[in-house]
Parts: structure tokens; sequence; C-alpha cells
């Protein structure tokens, strides 16, 4: 006996190569049998990679937690694939809710609901609410059929560090963690899912996203939200949603949000990255282009992420990365972008970030709610 190493314990992960809209029937199939195992599947979704198991059985959220090295008081998201499955597993399903889902799913809509007791108290982190959605994305759908039907899944990151919008950034973290990763291309939101908790009188946002505020009372003609959405992390104000209470999304550089006019924000930062520098550090800077005459609004680069070191240009050397998350003009570019330029800090060895702000008019919310958490809430106003 030479005991334990980390051969024995790490699994072969099996990678699937799909387009959007198209896996194949037998790959499917597997991926199916493994979540009735009791195993792990990652599988694309328009938010953000999910991290399946079965909804259903206590042992498959305890390998969850296990797998993301997450705590296990965090509650998973049960993703369903037809309507009729929420009556299976939620209570008091309301009028309102009805119509949020008629209106918004499938797509990038949480809804919290009282829970039934089939569901385990491991997947709901013993609350007895559940939190359900049902994704915009082809194969989420096909394989949340193929698995039973309630298919349990958090992001598809390790804990702590930025959620995963491609097959690439799921491999980074999971590779060896887990059966089986569906490679389904780049998220097309690339921020998590909206959370809103219908167990109130009226619905509350607990967590930000693409349907923002706006889009609710569209529907309701009323929302608030959870006053941890725009807080500080501090003691006695207890987020709803508990995942929101840890520190999410980070890169391991330290990261400043600068806030102000540009020409105050742009010479900031350049003071920031002297100072950096003499220090011997590497610095990142996040931005976004605004006009015809910045790089990323030629098409290309709009195609790829939003990453171009246009270090040379600028006048610094290799220690210094410019990196493009997207474009003003269109602001869903940026967050779909916002992960993996966070990611790339992290394989760059980014000491020092910069970012600017991106408070832009209908995801900037949930684009902001994520970044703040990322830099732990280190703003700056100039
Ligand atoms: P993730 O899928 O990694 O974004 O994590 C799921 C998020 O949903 C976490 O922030 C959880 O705290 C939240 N969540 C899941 N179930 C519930 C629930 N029953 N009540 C409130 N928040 C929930
Ligand atoms: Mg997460």
């Amino acid at each position: 006996m030479y005991g334990e190493n980390v051969s024995d314990i790490a699994m072969k992960t099996i990678i699937i190569n799909s387009e959007e809209n198209n896996i194949k029937d037998a790959d499917l199939k597997d991926a199916g049998e493994i979540i009735k195992r009791g195993g792990l599947v990652a599988f694309p979704t328009e938010t953000v990679y999910g991290l399946g198991g079965d909804a259903m059985n206590p042992e498959a959220s305890r390998k969850i937690y296990a797998a993301k090295g997450r705590p296990s008081d965090n509650p998973l998201i049960v993703h369903i694939y037809k309507m009729e499955d929420l009556f299976r597993i939620a209570d008091g399903v309301s009028e309102g809710a009805l119509k949020l889902a008629e209106r918004y799913w499938p797509g990038p809509l949480t809804m919290i609901f009282k829970k039934k007791e089939t569901v385990p108290d491991q997947t709901t982190g013993g609350l007895d609410t559940v939190a359900v959605r049902m994704p915009d994305n082809r194969i989420a759908l096909r394989f949340i059929e193929a698995a039973g039907g309630f298919v349990a899944a958090p992001s598809a990151n390790l804990s702590g560090r930025p959620s995963t919008t491609t097959a690439e950034h799921v491999i980074e973290d999971m590779n060896g963690r887990i059966d089986m990763i569906i490679d389904g291309g780049s998220s097309v939101i690339g921020l998590e899912s909206t959370i809103v908790d219908m167990t109130g009188s009226s619905p509350m946002i607990l967590r930000p996203g693409y349907i923002n505020g706006e889009m609710i009372r569209d529907v309701l003609g009323d929302v608030s939200y959870d006053p941890a959405v725009f807080g500080e992390e501090t003691e006695g104000l207890r987020p709803r949603a508990p995942g929101m209470k840890y520190r999410h999304y980070a890169p391991k550089g330290e990261l400043t949000i600068v806030k102000g006019e540009r020409e105050a924000v742009v010479s900031y930062i350049k003071r920031g990255i002297d100072e950096a520098l003499k220090d011997g550090k590497r610095v990142g800077v996040i931005s976004a282009s605004r006009d015809m005459t910045d790089g990323a609004a030629s098409g290309m680069e709009r195609e790829t992420p939003g990453i171009t070191g246009r270090t040379e240009a600028d006048g610094y050397g290799k220690e210094v990365l410019i990196m493009n998350v997207g474009d003003l003009r269109d602001e869903y570019s940026i967050a779909r972008h916002l992960y993996d330029v966070l990611r790339e800090c992290d394989k760059k060895d980014i000491d020092i970030i910069y970012s600017e702000d991106f408070s832009t008019p209908k995801i900037g919310q949930a684009i902001m709610n994520r970044l703040i958490k990322a830099a732990g809430h280190r703003v700056v106003e100039v």
C-alpha cells in the first residue's frame, strides 16, 4: 500500500465536441446515463457553463460541492426542460411566476419557489425553497431530458474563480474532477441568470442578470431588490441568495475599478501602471472600445473574445496587458467577454488589474455586480 495519490482519485474526463444545436444522439445518451448513475457532466447554457448532477440524488449534489470546492450551504439551481416539471418540484407557483415563465423561459431567469419534499435538502443547501430555471440552449434542453428531467447545476468553475463561458474554461477548472464535459461553444450571454424570489408578495431580485428589473416590471408591474445586490459585504446584511455572500468571480490579481470622466480615468490608470511597473509588477487594464478608431471596433475582434494585446501601441512592454472586453455600443459584448478577460489575467499572471466602469443601461447592473465582487469592492472615483 502506497496510500492514495492524485492519480488514484483523479478521474478521466470525457470531452464531447458538439456544435450549438447539434449533439450526437449517442453522446447525449451517454451524458444522460452518467447523470442517472449519479455522475457529473458540465454542459453549455446561454448564461455560463453548468456543472450538472441529478437534482433528485443527494449523493450527486454532494459530488458537485466536492468538485467545485464549494461550501455545501450554497444551494444549486434545478434545471428543467419542460414546464409541467416545475410543478413536480415547486409548491405555490403564482400567476405572476407563470407569466414570467411564459415570457422569459426558456431563458436566463431563475425563480425561487417553496420546494416540494421530493427535492433533497442537499440540493437546496438545507433551504425549504428551490431555485428553478429552463435554459435557452438546445443542447442543454436535450441533455436535461436525457438525464431524467431535473439537473442541479451551479456554474462549472472552481469555487471563487470566475465562471466558465467556454469549454476551455471548464477544462481548466474541472478536467479530472468530473465525468464529462460537453463543448457547446461560447456562452451567448456570459453572465449567470437573474435570480428572482417568487415566494413573497412581490417579486424580489436576489441576483441581477440579463433579465433586468425593467423586464420583470414590464410583465408584473412590480419588482424589488434584495439590498445585498447593491451592498457591501458587511456583516448583518445577509443576502437571500446564499451564494452572493462569497467572494466570487475573482481573478488572482488585485482588481480596482476606476470611475469618472474618461480623461481622469485614463490618467489615474496610467499613474497606477507606472507605480506598479516600478515595483516590478505585471499590470492588466480592462476597457471597452467606444468608437471606430478603437481596435476592437473592427469586426474581427468583436467576434473573438475581446482580448487585444495592444501593449506595444501604448508604449508599454510585455508587463502591461491592455484587454478589450467588448464595445460600449453593444453592451452585451462586454457581458459576454467579462469572465474570459478575468481568466486571461490569471493565465498571464497579472498582479495588478484596473478596469473602467461599465454601468451600461440594460445589462450594466449585472456586469457591475460581478465586477465589484471580483474587485473585492475596490472602487475608486476620480
Ligand atoms: P451558481 O449557479 O453557481 O450561480 O449558483 C447558484 C446561485 O443560486 C447561488 O448564488 C445560490 O445562492 C442561488 N440559489 C440557489 N437556490 C436558492 C434558493 N433556494 N434561494 C436563494 N438563492 C438560491
Ligand atoms: Mg457560480
